[in-house]
């Protein structure tokens, strides 16, 4: 049901073809959660995608492991994250350790760390060798398109593929809507509250937002078959200096990876290779996003015979996939009612005002609020941080976590008749946590406390 026909854009009069209470743009990780979460609520939702599938990064850009949702103590992200995670398990989907509560220092043995480095489910921020094991998630991206797909259509999601954002609609300083180009032509989608999770931050930037321009490494994700994974840990394992000269090699090929440059994901003999990571590349730029693919995969196929004829257990190694999805992993940042610092993730800032959290930060809800547009809300990798903040606050579950406040606080608002800037955040923090969720209203230990009001 919509209520009018037609509204203007900037290239005139363009058809509605949808109306809702809130409307949801980007469906990756944080617009899926805000989808789900605003309907589950009660929200008429429409969730509007560009591609034909589900997930984002986390799919289209095949990055295969949910991670930054447990510290030394407790699993910190839950709700949504949570669910898809076990929704995935469930079909054999995703792999993670058990006894994540487990004694530190039993996380940490030499037999944890042979059993599961290689899936990627370890703590990275530890300088202490071997890296303690932690929850964390490695999962196949056609389970995640598959789970949230059907998170999405269980809860009555009226969902817009196909369909590429190109303008905010604002009316007397607030969204009101978007218009999106398609095989239809070019038409309207209203909602009484709008949800930017483009990643890039799209809708705010074109409602005329404040932002910061950030960058980061891009890569060009693949995944390799045919790998026989139990040999190629054991040559590691077992014979570590053949084992470090051949892996110097393979990197000297690749030119930018973190140190494990492939892991295992739960289809047998197929890994992921998050890499090569390439710098001085702009993520909005046609031209760069063509040159990370001709350059990334030139360097993955001299990998690829490298592998073969040097790596034990990689002998009959192919390449399954080039991720459909460039890995982009910072542009543009929104400049909101409060921007979150480095040292704020760094020392654990607890805001009275938080909403989620990662593995031991915390994101106020003024983090998610343009200052100058009304009834927007922006979730996931481009919320209100600084360029330094964003690359340690970023990852897949804390962007889950950030939707799923997202799409309660639309709810909320709506419900009180307020704008969504002055929604209740003592009532968001409580829905939060009735639907399982942990909005970091509690701070833990050894979190530095900080007052709202600042
Ligand atoms: C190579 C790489 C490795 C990473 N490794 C990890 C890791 O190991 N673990 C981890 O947890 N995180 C990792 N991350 C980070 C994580 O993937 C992202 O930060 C996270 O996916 C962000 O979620 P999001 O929903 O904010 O954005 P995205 O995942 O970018 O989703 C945005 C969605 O909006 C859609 N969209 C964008 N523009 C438009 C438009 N104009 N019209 C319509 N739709 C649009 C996109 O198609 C997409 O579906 C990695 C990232 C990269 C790039």
């Amino acid at each position: 049901m919509v209520s009018r026909d037609i509204v203007q854009s900037s290239t005139g009069a363009v058809p509605v073809r949808a109306e809702s209470d809130v409307l949801v743009v980007g469906a990756g990780p944080a617009g899926i959660s805000a989808a789900v979460s605003a309907a589950r609520n009660g929200a008429s939702v429409t969730l509007v995608e560009r591609y034909p599938y589900l997930g984002g990064l986390a799919t289209g850009g095949m990055v295969l492991v949910l991670d930054d949702m447990h510290n030394d103590t407790e699993i910190s992200v839950r709700g949504l994250a949570m669910e898809i995670i076990e929704r995935m398990h469930g079909k054999g989907l995703a792999v993670f350790p058990p006894d994540p509560d487990r004694d530190p220092k039993v996380r940490q043995s030499l037999e944890m760390w042979q059993k599961w480095a290689r899936w990627g489910v370890f703590d990275f921020h530890s300088h202490s060798l071997p890296h303690p094991i932690i929850f964390a998630a490695a999962f196949d991206p056609d389970g995640f398109k598959q789970a949230s797909l059907d998170m999405v259509v269980e809860a009555g999601i009226n969902l817009r593929l196909h369909s590429w954002f190109c303008e905010t609609l604002v009316t007397d300083g607030a969204a009101t809507g978007v218009a999106v180009e398609s095989k239809e032509g070019r038409h309207a989608l209203l909602g009484k509250v709008v949800i930017d999770a483009t990643g890039d931050l799209d809708v705010a930037a074109s409602a005329g937002t404040d932002y910061d321009q950030g960058s980061f490494i891009l890569t060009t994700v693949s995944r390799m078959g045919g790998v026989d994974t139990d040999e190629a840990e054991r040559f590691q394992f077992d014979e570590p200096d053949r084992f470090d000269e051949i892996d110097a090699g393979a990197k000297k090929i690749i030119r930018g990876s973190w140190n494990f440059w492939w892991l295992k994901t739960p289809l047998p003999g197929v890994v992921w290779l998050n890499c090569p990571h390439m710098t001085g590349l702009d993520g909005l730029s046609v031209g760069d996003l063509v040159k990370a693919e001709i350059e990334g995969r030139r360097r993955i196929q001299t990998l690829l015979d490298y592998v073969r004829q040097h790596m034990p257990g990689f002998e009959n190694a192919c390449i399954v996939d080039f991720a459909p999805q460039t890995g982009v992993r910072q542009t543009r940042l929104l400049k909101g009612e409060y921007v979150v610092q480095k040292s704020d993730v760094m020392k654990r800032v607890h805001f009275a005002d938080s909403v989620c959290r990662g593995r031991d930060y915390y994101t106020p809800y003024r983090a998610l609020l343009p200052q100058d547009v009304d009834q927007l809300i922006v979730a996931g990798r481009h919320y209100s941080a600084t360029p330094q903040a964003q690359k340690t606050s970023r990852e897949i579950p804390p962007c889950m976590a950030m939707g799923e406040a997202a799409g309660v606080a639309a709810v909320q608002a709506l419900n009180a008749g307020v704008l969504v800037r002055d929604a209740d955040v003592a009532v968001i923090q409580r829905q939060l946590r009735a639907q399982g969720a942990d909005p970091g209203d509690v701070p833990a230990e050894n979190a530095l406390i900080k007052e709202a009001a600042e």
